[in-house]
C-alpha cells in the first residue's frame, strides 16, 4: 500500500462507519502510525508504507470505525497548546474548557493556592500551574477516581509539573484553604446521556458525565461546600453546560458568592460561571 492508498481506505472505511471528520480522523491515523507530515504527504504520496505500519493502520481504522475515540487509540490530546495522555478512564480534554482555563489564567497573581474539583486528566490544573508564569503558584487535583488520578500524575510527570492529587469524594478528604478553586464537574442530566454521541456515551467515562437527574448535582455540592475551604475574597470557577449559566449564578449567589459572572465561549455559548466569595455578605 502507498500513503495515498492507506488514506484512501482509512477515509472510505470511517465514512462508511458514518464518523464525524472521517477523512480528518483517517488523517490523524496515518499520521500517528508512519510519522509523515502533512507537507512530506503531499511531496510523496506514492511511497510504499511497510508492512507492519499497513497492518497497524488497519486495525486502528477498524477501532475507530467502532466509534472508540481518536485519542483513546492515540492514547493523546491537545488542550490548551499543551499534550496530554488519555485513556478510558478519564474525560478527554475538550476545547470548550480551554475558555474556564483562560480565565483563570488571567486572574492568577504570585503566591497562590490553587483546588481543582474532578480533576480527570489534570488537564485544567497542569495548564493552569504550566502556564501562568507567576512564581510560587501551587495547585491541587482531587478526584474520586483513582485511574483518573493515576494519569493526572502521569501527565504532570509529562509536563514537568509540581502538583499534588488527593484522593477524594468531592470535598471529603481535603483540608486547608484555597485562593482559587475551579472545577469542571459532571454536568450532564442523566437522561440526556443516551442522546449523546457513542464516543463519549460509551467511551467517555460515565461518571465523568453524569450531573444526575437535572444535571446541577455537583455544583450544588461544590457550591455548599466550597467556601469552607476558599480564603477571605477566594474565586469559584466552573465550567458549565449551555443553559446552566442562570441556575449555577443563582445558586453561587444564594450561597454568597459576589460578582457572579457568566462567560461565553467561542461558539457564543455560556460556558464559565465564577464568583468571589464574600465572607462578610454570606455570614449577614
Ligand atoms: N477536569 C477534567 C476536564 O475538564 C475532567 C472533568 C470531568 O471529569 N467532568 O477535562
Amino acid at each position: 500500500m502507498t500513503l495515498k492508498q492507506a488514506y484512501e481506505y482509512g477515509q472510505e472505511q470511517l465514512k462508511n462507519a458514518e464518523i464525524d471528520d472521517a477523512a480528518l480522523d483517517a488523517w490523524y491515523l496515518l499520521e500517528y502510525v508512519t510519522g509523515v507530515s502533512r507537507a512530506m504527504y503531499f511531496l510523496d504520496m506514492n511511497r510504499e508504507i511497510s508492512l507492519e505500519q499497513e497492518t497497524k493502520y488497519c486495525s486502528y481504522v477498524a477501532t475507530r470505525a467502532k466509534h472508540v475515540p481518536l485519542q483513546h487509540i492515540t492514547g493523546v490530546q491537545e488542550f490548551m497548546g499543551l499534550e496530554f495522555l488519555v485513556n478510558e478512564h478519564v474525560l478527554v480534554p475538550r476545547q470548550d474548557t480551554e475558555v474556564l482555563v483562560e480565565c483563570v489564567l488571567e486572574d492568577l497573581k504570585s503566591g497562590i493556592h490553587i483546588l481543582d474539583m474532578c480533576t480527570g486528566s489534570g488537564c485544567i490544573l497542569l495548564s493552569l500551574l504550566k502556564l501562568c508564569r507567576m512564581s510560587n503558584v501551587n495547585g491541587v487535583g482531587v478526584d474520586i477516581s483513582e485511574e483518573a488520578l493515576k494519569v493526572a500524575k502521569q501527565n504532570a510527570e509529562k509536563l514537568e509539573v509540581n502538583a499534588r492529587f488527593i484522593s477524594s469524594d468531592l470535598f471529603c478528604d481535603v483540608e486547608g484553604k484555597y485562593d482559587v478553586i475551579v472545577s469542571n464537574p459532571p454536568y450532564i442530566r442523566t437522561s440526556v446521556i443516551e442522546e449523546l454521541k457513542e464516543e463519549v456515551k460509551f467511551h467517555d467515562p460515565f461518571i465523568a458525565l453524569d450531573g444526575k437527574e437535572d444535571g446541577l448535582y455537583f455544583y450544588r455540592r461544590i457550591v455548599e461546600d466550597s467556601p469552607k475551604y476558599l480564603k477571605k475574597g477566594g474565586k469559584l470557577y466552573f465550567e458549565i453546560g449551555h443553559d446552566q449559566g442562570e441556575d449555577v449564578s443563582k445558586l453561587m449567589k444564594d450561597a454568597g458568592f459576589v460578582d457572579v459572572t457568566v462567560k461565553k465561549d467561542l461558539a457564543g455559548l455560556d460556558r464559565v460561571v465564577f464568583g468571589m466569595y464574600s465572607v462578610i455578605r454570606a455570614n449577614s
